[in-house]
């Protein structure tokens, strides 16, 4: 499973962040999302994905699904 994220869509809110660390931080520079894993790692799949649904804006999706 992997998730990608629209930095054009992001508005830097951070639930995704504060939801699943170990997958997502924020750039320092712009506060907006970063994906920091290739494959998001088994055990951190539900926390991705409530992350994903969380999401106030909608920027990140999962694409992959196994
Ligand atoms: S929760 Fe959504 S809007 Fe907030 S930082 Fe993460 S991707 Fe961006």
């Amino acid at each position: 499973m992997k998730v990608v994220a629209d930095l054009d869509v992001c508005i830097g809110a951070g639930v995704c962040v504060l939801t699943a660390p170990k997958v997502f931080d924020q750039g320092a520079d712009d506060g907006l999302v970063r994906v920091i894993v290739e494959t998001v790692p088994s055990g951190e799949e539900r926390l991705a994905r409530e992350a994903v649904d969380l999401c106030p804006s909608g920027a990140l999706e999962i694409v992959d699904e196994d």
